[in-house]
């Protein structure tokens, strides 16, 4: 007897090659087989009268063959032609090179197809058809009905799908083991397990497909909420955090400096952080904040409330020159306060960074600003009490739960400049608190953005030297490092390669020699090691560059508010989310800012993405239409964040579903914080299965 966890090869009709084949889809057993939900359905239960066929439409019909020929029309090539008589009229139907089949097409025969109608001439055809031969007794499974439709790859169409997915439904759907507790199913009105997974594959009826499909998608969001609520209760069980004494001399010096008002925002979002950080539970918080809305300001207050206690603060940033860029802004805050800042970076000698280590051991360092480094290099601190995350999305959960376990038990503050949809933020940051900055500081001109046509070029270069001639600043982004990587791009060159992708030392050259002669074009890329990006930004903040042609190593945080014009080219290439933070480099000081963008858009997507960007500026709403135009799981990468893949689920629709299953969750967990309760225990198992190691029970 076998059981649900063994190997699909035992299933009939599944040997050594299929199994291969299976498992590239991720289906290795029986269980795995009755997960693989269908991408969608066919309904193909009502049959039409060929009479009323119309041409170009998939229909299914039922009828008799009435006649059949063979013919070879070459050699190699053998058509059988069938007419079939459903009593309204005929239809004909061929099969290419399955002589084989003469056996059973007979006259007389009851047969279903399903396919398009082609009407030529007064004659109905049917042509891509799937198609099943009625006899007494015999299920169909591929017409007749609502029929499945798989993802397939090589080696395995939808007709064997439909086959050993029915195969094992029959023998063993019925024994699947209900793991949702009675009540929850009743009070949320949830059909059993059973009966969800035999009409999620082959439905009686639309209404059992949305019975099944809920019951499904209820179970989905349940298992992860319970996830996040364990890793929840864990974070803030594990041992005591530090508790913060109330804001003393040092934040009201620091208040004093400053050299702006806070937002009102900027003040909840503080007062958010100290209560966190007054509790002797560990913080565990997420800021979100459009670009420009102020988090570094936030961030510092954050900072200077643990070192008033005597603690040591870090901060990491994504990126090299986010990291230094912290670290000058930081230094320009902080050192009327003598603060200690130390910059640990990955280009860094290793003699320097030795050093570095050193001080932060020995507590000589107050704030620590570095990349991953940070977290892969053990750096040992003497007095870890805060730990802040730039750009999260970036990081995954697992980081931050090595960084925990090397401090002592610090309070972590997240800050990320995408906005997050609140069904995002609910699952991949299911196990944060949010505060969000929802405000701008004020006296900021914005920026206006345009698709630009090519013919416009010159216009465009005119008028960024008219605004540089202003005192101005540009950036001109472009897709590419160099010519050579144009070779490694996945972005097909049509007509015939007439779309040249300009890349940005090309161009550079190009821009300082032909186009802007009396001008300074500075360049920055990814691949120039760490000291000579900082000496470009460097050089570019005290305006001894005007234009900075770039790459999208400029993407997120830096700030240099003088700058105010930005060119985008190729901007088809970048994503929404890529474009949105592009773009939040300007418009951040006191001068009106113009977005330019000049991009040939070939799909619908890419087409849409450069129409909301030219729409709003709003972040939420551009994270939302990213969210519909690439789906969550490319929208956030869920795996990165130890988060299991939804495979039912849809996190734009089912928000509802997704809310009521968080508040089941989260009031299962209370009742049961270890999944101790041995009726708990297929919960458990299945929790523990779909984090696969990401997540700890104990
Ligand atoms: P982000 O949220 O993108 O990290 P920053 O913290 O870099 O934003 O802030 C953007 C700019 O706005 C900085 O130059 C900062 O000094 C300035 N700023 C922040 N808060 C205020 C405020 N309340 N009033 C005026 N300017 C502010
Ligand atoms: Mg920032």
């Amino acid at each position: 007897m076998t059981n649900l966890s063994d190997s699909v090869q035992y299933v009939k009709g599944v040997g050594p090659k299929r199994v291969r084949i299976l498992n590239r889809l991720g289906i290795e057993t029986i269980e795995d087989l009755l997960h693989y939900f269908p991408r969608t359905h066919s309904d193909r239960s009502h049959p039409k009268p060929i009479v009323r066929l119309l041409d170009g439409e998939y229909a299914t019909i039922k009828g008799v063959i009435k006649a059949r020929s063979i013919i070879r029309p070459r050699k190699g090539l053998d058509i059988i032609k069938v007419a079939i008589d459903d009593g309204t009229e005929i239809a004909y139907a061929d099969w290419y090179n399955q002589s084989y089949l003469m056996e059973y097409l007979k006259e007389g025969t009851k047969i279903a197809i399903s396919g398009t109608i082609e009407k030529k001439y007064k004659k109905t055809e049917i042509k891509n058809f799937a198609y099943e031969i009625i006899e007494e007794g015999k299920e169909l499974l591929n017409t007749l009905r609502i029929v499945p439709v798989y993802n397939l790859t090589e080696g395995i169409n939808q007709k064997y799908s439909r086959t050993i997915v029915k195969r094992v439904l029959d023998e063993y759907a019925a024994s699947l083991p209900e793991f949702l507790p009675p009540d929850i199913r009743k009070r949320n009105k949830l059909i059993k397990i059973s009966r969800a997974i035999n009409s999620i594959h082959f439905p009686q009826s639309s209404a059992s497909y949305k019975d099944a499909r809920r019951r499904l998608v209820f179970e989905e969001f349940f298992l992860l909420q319970l996830g996040i609520a364990l890793r929840k209760r864990k974070i803030e069980e594990v041992g005591k955090g530090i508790r913060y004494r109330k804001p003393g001399e040092l934040i009201g010096r620091f208040s004093q400096l400053l050299p702006f008002e806070l937002t009102s925002a900027q003040r909840r979002v503080i007062s958010e952080i100290t209560s966190d950080m007054q509790q002797d539970k560990p913080m565990n918080r997420l800021l979100q904040g459009d670009v420009g809305s102020g988090k570094t300001v936030v961030a510092v207050y954050a900072l200077l409330k643990a070192i008033e206690d005597g603690y040591q603060g870090a901060i990491m940033a994504p990126t090299e020159i986010l990291a230094q860029q912290h670290y000058l802004t930081l230094q320009e805050l902080l050192i009327p306060l003598k603060i200690r800042i130390e910059l640990l970076i990955g280009s860094m000698g290793e003699k320097e960074k030795e050093g570095i280590r050193k001080t932060v051991e020995e507590g000589k360092v107050d704030i620590i600003i570095g990349t991953h480094t940070l977290v892969q290099e053990a750096a040992a601190f003497a007095k870890l009490g805060l730990i802040i995350i730039d750009e999260q999305h970036k990081f995954g959960v697992l980081q931050r739960a090595t960084l925990r376990k090397k401090g002592l038990n610090p309070d972590v503050l997240v800050m990320t400049a995408t906005p997050i949809p609140r069904t995002l933020a609910l699952t991949v940051y299911g196990d944060l608190n949010i505060s969000v900055l929802d405000e701008m500081p004020p006296g900021r001109k914005g920026t206006t953005t345009y698709w630009v046509p090519q013919s416009q070029r010159k216009n465009i270069y005119l008028f960024i030297e008219n605004e540089i001639k202003k005192g101005r600043q540009a950036y001109i982004v472009y897709p590419l490092v160099s010519e050579s990587e144009k070779a490694t791009s996945s972005v097909p060159h049509r007509r015939g390669g007439m779309e040249e992708l300009k890349a940005a030392t090309e161009m550079q050259k190009h821009l300082q020699k032909e186009v802007f002669p009396k001008l300074k074009v500075g360049l920055i890329h990814g691949q120039m090691p760490g000291d000579e990006k900082e000496k470009i930004m460097t050089d570019f903040k005290n305006k001894k560059l005007d234009i900075l042609v770039s790459t999208t190593v400029i993407e997120v945080g830096i700030d240099i508010s003088n700058a105010s014009i930005m060119l985008i080219e190729d901007a088809q290439r970048f994503g929404l989310a890529q474009l949105h933070q592009l773009r939040g480099r300007i418009g951040r000081g006191e001068y009106q800012s113009y977005c330019l963008m000049f991009a040939v858009p070939r799909t619908f997507e890419s087409k849409k993405r450069i129409k909301v960007m030219t729409e709003t500026g709003d972040g939420f709403q551009i994270a939302e239409e990213d969210l519909e135009l690439r789906g969550p799981g490319e929208y956030f990468g869920t795996k990165q964040h130890g988060m299991p893949e939804l495979k039912i689920a849809n996190l734009l629709r089912d928000q509802r579903l997704l809310e009521t299953a968080r508040q089941e969750a989260f009031a299962f967990i209370k009742k049961d914080p270890k999944l101790e309760n041995p009726e708990h225990r297929l919960i458990r198992k299945s929790l523990l299965l779909k984090f696969k190691g990401g997540l700890e029970i104990s």
